[in-house]
């Protein structure tokens, strides 16, 4: 196949045009006024991430305009809902900007629902505001569109380039455009990462013909990762999966259900089970039990306890609520807004919540950096906050120079969501277009030479294809070549049985941790003879391969951290307490690029705010 080679030098290039990759164009034009910005997506900004569909809340607003919240008060919430561990310099600086990006969505005419009483935004929850948000996405794609010298929709990043007159400096790069097949060569000073989180790196509860559904975006292939791992980054806080408790089957959230509609959880017989399990929950992670409000990983594992005691299905109770024509209203249109598939799963199960109470579930895990939980990439704070040990250079850089991260790619930076997402992406652009000034005339140097090797590996799994084929008269089984929906369920099962997925009720240890890595080795090996039948194929292997490498690097900090931080999410049976003695630190990563050897390592915990 003849494939065509489309090259494009620039300042920055941002991948992906999700919430962090739309805030990162927009403020790369502010502050880099004749700077050449490119933005390359896998899907089309438009319609591209995880708000893809729209939300019906924006769950990160401090409101300190109207004396609400301040950026302390997050700082303290997200510390406690992840058992004392983020980062909170970045968590602050965060949420200092992030009610100016709030207030620009609303410029940018996105519709807010507003107290009839105050006037003011509609609160949801203490840091949830009320959106109708079906065009959230659009709205803020424009803003990119508008701001960025180019969008390349439809491009699948598969390795970031390396500058080679220089160690350790990013220098571009490289993907392939799903739709023509065209090979893209993205040359650039400064790169912004922003490809989101990672779903199906464990087993999902629907399989079958249920596959597709899943909590986190079935499209989060964990790219933010796998680039940056790839390029030598160090990762932080990768083991702090997610795991969340929602509608059954739909995945339907329950954030406006609990806050707004006030209804509440009960087990199979009318009960009322939390606290059946404070003693045990107690003895497990001592006084963060007692924190307020209730840590998630803790009310999920009360969930999982009652549900192993025999006491399910748990049902959110909303019988009651539902009997106001106003709280009805707003419990469906919740999903029509943002998760049509819940409604749809509903009517299908003849479910109408007025009079039948819905069960929830705890889904499989999901590994993100920017919803409850804080994975992703080592990265710098900025300079006015950040101690020593978490500073070097420029806001939001990971510890390769001139690779910048925002919203799910950035570690430690826990319930972001969308809006902080966005303001981390402008707060990576700033420091990005800073970066870019600082260098002055050095240039980037990029040789053929590395360009062409890449070309070469992306495009191998086409033939793969094309050569085994012929071995085979029928069916999907090759003796040369493994298809990626194959490659995919075989790593959903080793992550789900050895990880601690749903299979093994979050359960792991290191015996198994050991054995999952070594299978999930042998699967790199394995994943050499991937075999992609057309374009979309080869998109579905890449996305797989970035798969794998963010599941050995959950795997290998699940293994290094000696303790059972946060039970409810997963749980280490040979170390089944918290131990804050040992523990209260950050957990990093690093594969070397040359050797593929993980080096893990500890990093302290700085409480700067009391
Ligand atoms: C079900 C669900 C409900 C949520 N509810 C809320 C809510 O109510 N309120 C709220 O504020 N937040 C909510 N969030 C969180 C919010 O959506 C995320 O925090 C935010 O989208 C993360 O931003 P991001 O830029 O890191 O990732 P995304 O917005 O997901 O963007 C990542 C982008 O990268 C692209 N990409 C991926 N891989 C590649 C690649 N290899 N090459 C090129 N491009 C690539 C993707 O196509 C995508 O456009 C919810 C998320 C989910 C999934």
């Amino acid at each position: 196949m003849g494939i065509k080679t489309v090259y494009e030098d620039c300042d920055i290039l941002v991948v992906g045009g999700g919430m962090g990759g739309t805030g990162a164009a927009y403020e790369a034009r502010y502050w880099g006024r004749n700077m050449k910005i490119i933005v390359a997506e896998k899907a089309n900004i438009d319609r591209s991430g995880a708000v893809a569909q729209g939300l019906y809340a924006i769950n990160c607003y401090m409101g300190t305009q109207w004396g609400e919240n301040n950026p302390e008060d997050h700082v303290r919430y997200a510390r406690n809902d992840l058992m004392g561990l983020v980062r909170e310099d970045l968590a602050f600086d965060m949420a200092r900007h992030v009610d100016s990006c709030v207030h620009k969505f609303e410029e940018w005419g996105l519709p807010f629902m507003k107290s009839a009483e105050t006037g003011q935004y509609l609160r949801e929850g203490k840091w949830q505001i009320m959106i109708h948000g079906e065009s959230y996405k659009p709205i803020v794609a424009d803003a990119a569109r508008k701001s960025a010298d180019k969008i390349y929709n439809r491009i699948m990043v598969t390795h970031l380039l390396m500058d080679e007159s220089r160690d350790n400096r990013v220098g571009g790069a490289v993907g392939f455009n799903c739709r023509t097949g065209d090979y893209h060569v993205f040359r650039a000073k400064a790169v912004i990462v922003a490809a989101g989180g990672a779903s199906h790196i464990f087993k999902p509860r629907s399989v079958g013909e249920g596959m597709g559904r899943t909590w986190y975006a079935p499209w989060s292939s964990g790219s933010a990762y796998a680039l940056s791992i790839q390029a030598g980054a160090k990762m932080t806080q990768m083991e702090n999966r997610i795991v969340l408790a929602r509608f059954k089957d739909g995945y339907g959230p329950v954030g406006a259900y609990f806050l707004h509609l006030k209804t509440y959880t009960q087990n199979a017989y009318g009960n009322e089970y939390e606290t059946t399990w404070y003693e045990d929950t107690k003895a497990m992670v001592g006084e963060y039990i007692d924190h307020q409000p209730t840590p998630t990983c803790l009310r999920n594992h009360a969930f999982i306890q009652e549900m192993k005691a025999g006491r399910g299905p748990i049902y959110m109770v909303t019988k009651e609520a539902f009997q106001d024509p106003h709280l009805e209203e707003v419990g469906w249109e919740n999903f029509l807004g943002m998760t049509v598939s819940q409604a749809v799963v509903w009517a299908s199960q003849d479910i109408d919540p007025k009079y039948t109470n819905p069960e929830l579930t705890t889904s499989e895990p999901y590994v993100m950096g920017s919803h409850a939980t804080c994975s992703g990439a080592w990265c710098s704070g900025p300079e006015d906050l950040s101690p020593e040990e978490y500073f070097w250079g420029y806001n939001r850089m990971m510890t390769v120079d001139g690779l910048f991260g925002a919203g799910d790619a950035v570690g430690g930076t826990a319930h972001a969501f969308s809006s902080g997402s966005f303001t981390e992406g402008r707060l990576a652009a700033k420091a990005a277009v800073k970066y870019i000034k600082d260098l002055k005339e050095e240039k980037i140097n990029v040789t053929d030479k590395q360009v062409n090797d890449f070309k070469e590996e992306i495009y191998q799994p086409l033939d793969n294809y094309t050569i085994g084929r012929n071995e085979i008269v029928g069916g999907t089984v090759s003796p040369s070549y493994l298809l990626p929906i194959q490659g995919l369920q075989r790593l959903e099962k080793v992550m789900d049985e050895y990880v601690g997925g749903i299979s093994v009720n979050y359960m792991t240890n290191d015996k198994m941790l050991e054995r999952g890595i070594e299978l999930l080795d042998i699967m790199e090996e394995d994943f050499e003879h991937i075999g992609a039948e057309d374009l979309h194929q080869l998109m579905r292997a890449w996305e797989l391969k970035h798969r794998l490498l963010t599941s050995q690097s959950v795997a290998q900090h699940t293994m290094f951290r000696e303790e059972t931080r946060w039970p409810g999410y997963y749980y280490r049976g040979d170390h089944m307490k918290l131990d804050d003695e040992n523990w209260h630190c950050l957990t990093l990563s690093r594969r070397d690029p040359e050797t593929r050897e993980w080096t893990m390592e500890k990093a302290p915990v700085y409480h700067i705010v009391d």
